[in-house]
């Protein structure tokens, strides 16, 4: 018989929302801690930045058991992201179960002699408290914590008047209207910001980048959603995987030219259609070496707006501040009132304990876990929506619903520490060796391995129905409708 447990949930975004539910639904006692006054994580409305919409088509960017509604585009925006995670929350009774203003600052193995561990929570009034718990699930995503760069004559800078930001703190258009406004960094958050930037009436807008990267189109020619092509399982196959039989390499070898020329084409596509070459923005680097959850959507706009002058694209960094400009590495002087830092997060678990974080993270920053969910020598603990990837819903449900029947010894395939070290060691073999670019964010990103990693987790569960007919399962993006029934074909056990 499995054991109720008492579980908290840190974090409510997409990942503890999914992870709230699943333990939930085994029947577990759950706690939702989260540090913010509102529900969504990267998409709680104070935290976004105007326009924000998701980059992945709404089919693929929801829980299996809730398609989007149907008046909401293709790509939702924001607000409506929001509201579907909070809707979501309250159908699943997961909303009461949260306690919003609380930070996890802390944890330790519990005293008690029990499995589990006592978490330090920080709420925002009040003094500091501890409570310990039967498992730990850590949601905390890869946008909690942000970087921030500080450049020689900052003080100077916002001394004349001038504002440095960082990109989540761009959330008034308004503020720019008539400013000259300098973006750091070439991300889809930069890109976003250059582009309403413009919209909103900056006097000028500049971008700096260190290297241009490739960037997918939502409408790849100006027809075809991207979805239909970066998304289906055809198109996984083309990049070597992880674990590959003998004949596997075989058949990679003979496909090698075809799948040359595939993406030497898709290059030549992107590049016209996105006037590549008349902005100096055509990236040096084969684009199949790069795939993975770095790669944007291109920002609508973005093309046309530098290729007519309203964005002016510099290469390189920020150097110094000099009064209210900004000295550019290669020399460059842009006149700025306001400097945004699109320079990302910092990635990390900064409450987990150094002893517990050196086991967790290599000295080279890859992250040392099992179906990129859980590490043996991190017991009674487990992380979901680390699995990022460009259909992140999906990938959170699974990993929660795998996280849970880990926890209870459910899984079909339930795996002894030592396998799931020597996976973890192949794994990292894999990307150090074979694909630096799935070394990205900590190694904690499946893209373009979409299906490959869901076949493992519907494997481990016990899934007994995993594919769709093999045209459908080959040429088209994961289905969420199946993957629900994939999931309620895996055996069901109730915790007591
Ligand atoms: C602008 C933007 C657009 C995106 N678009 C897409 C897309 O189209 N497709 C896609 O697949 N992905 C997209 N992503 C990636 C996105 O991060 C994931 O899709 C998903 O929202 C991540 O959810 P999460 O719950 O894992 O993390 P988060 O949304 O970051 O949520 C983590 C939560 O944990 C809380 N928290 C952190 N630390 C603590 C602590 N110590 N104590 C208590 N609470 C804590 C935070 O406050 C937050 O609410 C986008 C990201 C951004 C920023």
């Amino acid at each position: 018989m499995v054991q109720k447990k008492t579980v908290c949930v840190i974090g409510a975004g997409v990942s503890g929302l999914a992870a709230a539910k699943a333990f939930r639904e085994r029947g577990h006692n759950v706690t939702v801690v989260e540090r913010s006054h509102d529900l969504g994580g990267v998409w709680e409305p104070s935290r976004s930045y105007p326009d924000v919409q998701t980059q992945s088509p709404k089919e693929l960017y929801r829980y299996t058991s809730k398609p989007m509604p149907d008046a909401y585009p293709e790509w939702p925006k924001g607000p409506q992201v929001h509201a579907y995670l909070a809707d979501y929350a309250r159908e699943n009774g997961v909303t009461g179960l949260v306690r919003f203003d609380t930070s996890v600052t802390g944890m330790a193995r519990r005293a008690d002699g029990k499995p589990g561990w006592t978490l330090t929570l920080a709420p925002k009034e009040g003094p500091e408290t501890t409570e310990s718990y039967d498992f730990v699930a850590v949601c905390t995503g890869q946008f909690s914590d942000k970087n921030m760069l500080s450049h020689p004559g900052q003080d100077g800078f916002t001394a004349a008047g001038g504002q440095v930001m960082h990109s989540s703190d761009y959330t008034d258009p308004s503020m720019v209207k008539g400013k000259r406004v300098v973006v750091l960094g070439f991300s889809k958050s930069a890109t976003d910001i250059a582009v309403n930037a413009v919209k909103s009436g900056a006097s000028q807008v500049t971008i700096v980048y260190r290297e241009a990267v490739w960037r997918i189109p939502y409408f790849i020619g100006g027809l075809i959603n991207f979805k239909r092509i970066l998304y289906i399982r055809a198109q996984e196959k083309m990049f070597p995987g992880w674990g590959q039989t003998a004949m596997a390499r075989i058949n990679h070898a003979i496909a090698k030219p075809f799948v040359w020329a595939n993406w030497r084409a898709l290059e030549s596509l992107l590049s016209m259609q996105l006037k590549l070459k008349k902005t100096g923005l055509k990236p040096k680097t084969p684009i199949e070496t790069g795939i993975n959850c770095s790669v944007p959507i291109v920002t609508p706009g973005l093309y046309d707006m530098v290729a007519d002058g309203r964005i002016k694209a510099i290469q390189g960094t920020f150097d110094h501040y000099d009064g209210t400009t900004v000295v550019l590495s290669g020399g460059e002087r842009v006149g700025a009132d306001i400097a945004v830092l699109a320079i990302g997060w910092k990635l990390g678990v900064p409450f987990l304990p150094e002893e517990y974080r050196r086991k967790l993270v290599e000295p080279d920053g890859q992250y040392r876990l099992y179906r990129i969910i859980a590490n043996p020598d991190l017991p009674d603990m487990g992380f979901v929506g680390f699995n990022s990837s460009f259909c992140t819903v999906l990938c959170a449900e699974l990993a929660a619903n795998w996280l849970v029947r880990y926890a209870d010894g459910q899984l079909a395939k339930q795996p002894t520490p030592a396998e799931m070290n020597d996976n973890i060691e192949m794994m990292l073999n894999w990307k150090r060796k074979e694909r630096p670019a799935a070394g990205v964010y900590g190694g904690l990103c499946v893209a373009p391995y979409h299906f490959k990693h869901f076949d493992e987790i519907l494997d481990d569960i016990g899934a007994k129905e995993r594919k769709l007919n093999p045209l459908a399962e080959n040429l088209s993006p994961p289905n969420a409708d199946a993957y629900a029934r994939y999931l309620k074909s895996a055996p069901q056990y109730m915790a007591a």
